[in-house]
């Protein structure tokens, strides 16, 4: 074990990222443990994004043609013709670059364990898979979630980036809607009611199939009743997919990113009752069944909802587990130190956008969190560097930082250094 971090983020993803952004502009010097670009792993560096093919709804995150700052309305109006969103795995790349461009160091590696429990408050040590032992003040968890795959063969190969199968249709329905596709939504739970609906609205496709296991749903009855109604949906019960089947793909295609494979032709579906079999015909399969918060990591440590779900307290400092070994530990409100962030402790919005937000948050929580640390521990007035909400946020702002608005961590160091002359 080496140097002491400031503040170790594990993940990739936007919120990750943007913590790391964030953390490295204040001059934390992050380290971000960001997984490997393995692609057989559902734990893929850059995170669920890398799946995605075009990105039409993350405020910026388009290929802009050029424009001047203050643009007329005629050559804003040639602009927005021209506009389209990056892929997934493209605006991970720019989210990375940005941040190492402020700083952040970057290790391709997993992480193993985390002790939470043994040391509240002071340093926390994280283990990687290749046995190394990092030693932190401040963690940022951004672990993010995985989408439950159905577990079948094919569906690896026809996942992501133009072959046919996601897990999210408001990041690829635009893409099918555009090949005049006929597509399935798979699953009887909110999500998929959500998706079928959301793909039905695209006027390019003309049919939604969605195929569910039983007939028993565990959607709410207000999204069922939306989805049994709208008459673009089809509803095919008592179906499982047990194979897909793929095509050549047709030259002149409209869906980009395409790699060099077959694409989606057929679901094989089962019937539950009588086990025959027979081809759907589709272009694209949405899976709905479900995700799963990669928080495996902190069970027993910190507190999550049933599903695993990191909660936090408003202010994403993460709640100790009331199993956790340490009394000392149980009995805090928030544990010192650890941050959540992203789609770990989100099931509710679960957008790029919405992560990224929510690792700038839990980046100023982290900073806030060792200056408060700093100040306390040099002994310094904790009047003469101000560590207000509006002080911390607004040394966020500018790229020009003037006196007032250096990162926090600066003006601390600055304060110690005077402390010391004075003696
Ligand atoms: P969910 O409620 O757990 O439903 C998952 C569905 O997938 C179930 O119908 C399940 O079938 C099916 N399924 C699971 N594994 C399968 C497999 N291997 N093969 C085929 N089918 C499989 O998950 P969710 O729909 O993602 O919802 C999760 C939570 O988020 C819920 O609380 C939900 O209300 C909430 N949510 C809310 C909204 C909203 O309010 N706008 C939108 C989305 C989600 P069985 O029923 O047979 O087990």
């Amino acid at each position: 074990m080496n140097e002491i971090r400031n503040v170790i983020i594990i993940g990739s993803g936007p919120a990750g990222y943007t913590a790391a952004l964030y953390a490295a502009r204040a001059n934390l010097h992050p380290l971000l443990i960001a997984g490997s670009l393995d692609p057989t792993t559902s734990r893929i560096k850059g995170g669920q994004l890398m799946y995605t093919s075009d990105i039409e709804n993350f405020p910026a995150g388009i290929q802009p043609p050029d424009l001047s700052d203050y643009p007329s309305e005629e050559e804003t109006q040639a602009a927005i013709e021209n506009v389209h969103g990056l892929s997934g795995p493209d605006l991970m790349k720019r989210m990375e670059l940005q941040a190492r461009h402020f700083g952040a160091e970057m290790l391709e590696e997993f992480v193993e364990s985390v002790d939470i429990c043994a040391n509240p408050g002071k340093t926390y040590r994280v283990k990687t898979v290749d046995g190394k032992e990092h030693e932190t003040r401040a963690i940022i968890i951004a672990t993010g979630a995985s989408s439950k795959r159905l577990g079948i063969a094919a569906e690896e190969k026809f996942f992501g980036q133009g072959g046919g199968v996601s897990t999210c249709a408001t990041c690829d329905g635009a893409n099918f809607s555009r090949a005049k596709a006929t597509v399935a939504v798979i699953g009887g739970g909110d999500s998929a009611m959500e998706e079928a609906s959301y793909l039905s609205r695209l006027d390019g496709i003309p049919k939604v199939y969605l195929v569910h296991r039983r007939e028993e749903f565990r959607a709410s009855k207000v999204m069922l009743k939306r989805a049994q109604e709208n008459p673009k949906i089809e509803f095919l019960l008592h179906s499982t997919v047990e194979d897909l089947k793929g095509k050549p793909h047709p030259q002149g295609e409209t869906i980009r990113f395409f790699k060099d494979k077959e694409v989606l032709a057929a679901a094989v579906l089962k019937d539950t009752r009588t086990g025959e079999t027979r081809d759907l015909e589709i272009d694209g399969l949405f899976i709905a069944i479900g995700h799963t918060p990669n928080s495996e990591l902190f069970k027993g440590q910190l507190k999550m909802d049933e599903a695993g779900y990191l909660e936090h307290d408003g202010r994403m400092r993460a709640i100790p587990s009331m199993t956790c070994a340490s009394a000392e530990m149980r009995s805090l409100e928030h544990v010192p130190g650890i941050f959540v962030a992203g789609d770990v402790s989100d099931h509710i919005y679960r957008q790029a956008i919405t992560a990224a937000g929510m690792g700038c948050q839990a980046a100023i929580e982290a900073e806030r969190y060792l200056a408060e640390t700093m100040v306390a521990e040099a002994g310094l007035d904790a009047d003469a560097v101000s560590l207000s909400d509006e002080t911390i946020a607004q040394s966020h702002w500018s790229s020009e930082r003037e006196s007032g608005e250096k990162p926090v961590i600066e003006r601390i160091m600055e304060a110690e250094e005077c402390v010391a002359a004075e003696k």
